[in-house]
């Protein structure tokens, strides 16, 4: 692992430290990426095609992908519904690249439908065709439905393909290691597990680098701020996807009715919830009430739900998880890109020659597209054409 310079290709597979076995020497690398989500696995990725001669190392805290990472738990929705009309080349692109080059990722193309008071369809007559949902949905509530194209995939299989290709690509990857940001670089804890199951730091370096991308999901914003003392507008809010369970098939459509998608997902449904704020620092995720009895789904997702069981009177039934406790119910955190709830993936140079990358809600659809922005602005490449400007605000 030594004697290599910054611009030399490696010319075999990086290396992989998976657990504090394996001695760790620090070197020289030109790009540390911080984080094994799909958005630092996509750029890590994207650096070695567009800049072989670089050295690119990737630091995750968990394993690849984590259990414990907005990734695994994202809807894996694609689709232009609700996309600005600038951003559809890019989404194409990318939908594109998840189809070809990732095999798929685990998905399938689908049809959307967003139930309302207009669309070109008669809600009823549509969903005719799919009997697996005539007790999900009350067409009187919503009679008219407009009909998308979509594809429907597993962002956790992403990561993993998109991280495996970039070490065969010759990126090296740090597995178990958390990452603080320093200036010029970032230090690294090698944390291992007791035999009385704690976690510490078995030992720590620090690693500098010319470039540095924070790819650190929702987590991100706060490490810039806590190392590098840089604020930014950027927040995060913990949203819950509760389960459905109503049969559904490869060709069951992707709902969209009274704010809620519906996707099918694994012989069920998982229920997204719009996110409607960003979460006070500080804020700790708890379950609330429904009529006296303790759920695992936090308030806003309960009324949520409320709201929309005229259209969906499935939720009024034992077909819902609610959970009795918070950890019954899967949920993650998600980065808000601009504090947004609406923001679109977005990178930006928070601090000379370091790069905060942030999926969020929508990194679905824009995910892999955002981290082949960044890889090609630090490589100097131009962008695919038709791919609107790069936009900057922090
Ligand atoms: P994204 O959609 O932006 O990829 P994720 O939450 O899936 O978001 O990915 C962020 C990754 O960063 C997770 O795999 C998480 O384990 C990892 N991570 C978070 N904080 C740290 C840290 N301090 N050091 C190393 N990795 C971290």
């Amino acid at each position: 692992m030594t004697g290599h310079t910054p611009g030399q290709a490696p010319a075999t597979a990086g290396q992989v430290w998976a657990h504090v076995g394996q001695p760790f020497t620090p070197d020289s690398w030109d790009v540390l990426v911080l984080g094994a989500g799909r958005m630092g696995t996509a750029v890590t990725l994207f650096l070695r095609d567009l800049r072989p001669e670089w050295r690119v190392l990737l630091v995750e805290e968990g394993g690849l992908p984590n259990e414990d990472g907005a990734t695994i738990l994202a809807p894996g929705l694609w689709t232009l519904a609700g996309l600005p009309e600038a951003r559809h080349a890019e989404a194409q692109w990318e939908r594109a690249q998840l189809e070809g080059r990732f095999g798929g990722a685990g998905g399938q193309a689908r049809t959307l439908l967003s139930l309302g008071q207009d669309g070109e369809e008669d809600t009823g007559a549509r969903l005719a065709r799919h009997p697996e949902l005539a007790g999900v949905v009350d067409p009187a509530g919503a009679p008219r439905a407009a009909v998308h194209e979509a594809f429907t995939y597993r962002p956790g299989a992403l990561a993993l393909a998109a991280g495996q290709a970039a070490v065969r690509a010759g990126a090296d990857l740090l597995l178990n290691t958390r990452a603080s940001l320093i200036p010029g670089g970032a230090c690294l804890e090698r944390l291992t597990v007791t035999n009385t199951h704690q976690i510490v730091t078995h030992e720590t370096h620090e690693v500098r680098a010319p470039r540095v991308v924070v790819a650190l999901g929702a987590a991100g914003p706060h490490a810039t701020e806590h190392g590098l003392g840089v604020h930014t507008r950027h927040a995060r809010a913990y949203r819950q996807t509760p389960r459905l369970n109503v049969p559904t098939s490869d060709t069951t459509p992707v709902l969209h009715a009274a704010g809620l998608t519906l996707r099918p997902q694994s012989g069920g449904v998982t229920i997204i919830p719009p996110v409607h704020h960003r979460d006070p620092h500080g804020y700790a995720p708890q379950g609330g009430h429904l009529t006296g009895v303790p759920t695992g789904l936090r308030r806003e997702t309960l009324e949520d739900l409320v709201s929309a069981l005229e259209v969906l009177p499935a939720l009024a039934t034992d077909a819902l998880e609610t959970g009795r406790s918070l950890a019954d119910v899967p949920g993650a955190w998600l980065a808000l890109p601009h504090g947004d709830p609406a923001g679109l993936p977005w990178h930006g140079e928070v601090a000379p020659g370091v790069h905060l990358l942030l999926g969020g809600p929508q990194a679905d659809t824009l995910g892999l597209s955002t981290a082949y922005r960044l890889a090609a602005q630090l490589a100097g490449v131009a962008l695919p054409e038709g791919w609107a400007a790069p936009f900057s605000p922090r």
